[in-house]
């Protein structure tokens, strides 16, 4: 079984120990629940790799505390700066080319030369991140093929066993995944839908594949 730790002051004290100690912890975000680790330090990635039973080869998502964390990171265009502008924070993912001296451990990316990025609107999830100072690689907190969960106890049956801590703050309030947008080429490719529309997207830099 998991701790579980109350989404205030005091529990989120106790999850930023933990993350900057290495160890994994389930994190309420808007979306659904994710299983985060300091995306600086590979060896706390691979712990998520391991607990979900996630291929290697498959990315995880980078969550930022703002637009300025992530472009520590990231290269941007006038594209991203406009929907980062307008949906961060909130539920959109954008794939970016990743800076050469970024400082994002090898296996959150899978090796890629970009890096999905993400500001949450949850505002415990932000606190958490901003308190850390360093970005969180999350990917939901599920065995890898089985449902996204929303709320604490559906992780806690799910991978209770397999991780130390779950920071507690009730139900996620979209319940579905962020939208995964590739900003890398000339045009940009949704690569997953979510809850922000591709509409949306096309109303503020024109058509996507
Ligand atoms: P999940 O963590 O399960 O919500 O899924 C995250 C998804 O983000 C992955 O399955 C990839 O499709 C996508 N992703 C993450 N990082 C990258 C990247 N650098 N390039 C392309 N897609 C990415
Ligand atoms: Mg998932």
């Amino acid at each position: 079984m998991a701790k579980i730790l109350m989404a205030n002051d005091k529990g989120i004290a106790e999850a930023v120990d933990a993350l900057v100690a290495g160890k994994i912890v389930a994190i309420p975000t808007e979306t659904v629940y994710g299983l985060a680790a300091d995306a600086r330090n590979e060896e706390a990635v691979a712990q998520i790799y391991e607990a979900k039973g996630r291929p290697s080869f498959n990315p995880l998502i980078s969550h930022m505390a703002s637009f300025e964390m992530a472009m520590q990171y990231a290269e941007y265009d006038e594209r991203a700066a406009l929907l980062a502008q307008h949906f961060w924070p909130g539920p959109l993912t954008l794939v970016l080319k990743r800076k050469k001296d970024a400082n994002i451990a090898g296996n959150v990316t899978a090796g890629l030369d970009t890096v999905a990025v993400r500001v949450p609107a949850h505002q415990a999830a932000r606190q958490l991140i901003k308190l850390c100072g360093f970005p969180l690689a999350a990917p939901s907190a599920n065995k890898s093929g089985t449902l996204s969960p929303t709320t604490p106890q559906h992780v806690q049956n799910n991978m209770g066993a397999d991780i130390p801590f779950i920071l507690a703050s009730g139900k996620c309030k979209c319940g579905v995944e962020s939208t995964i947008i590739d900003v890398t080429g000339d045009t940009a490719v949704i690569l997953r839908p979510g809850t922000i529309t591709q509409e949306e997207v096309e109303s503020l830099i024109g058509p996507v594949d």
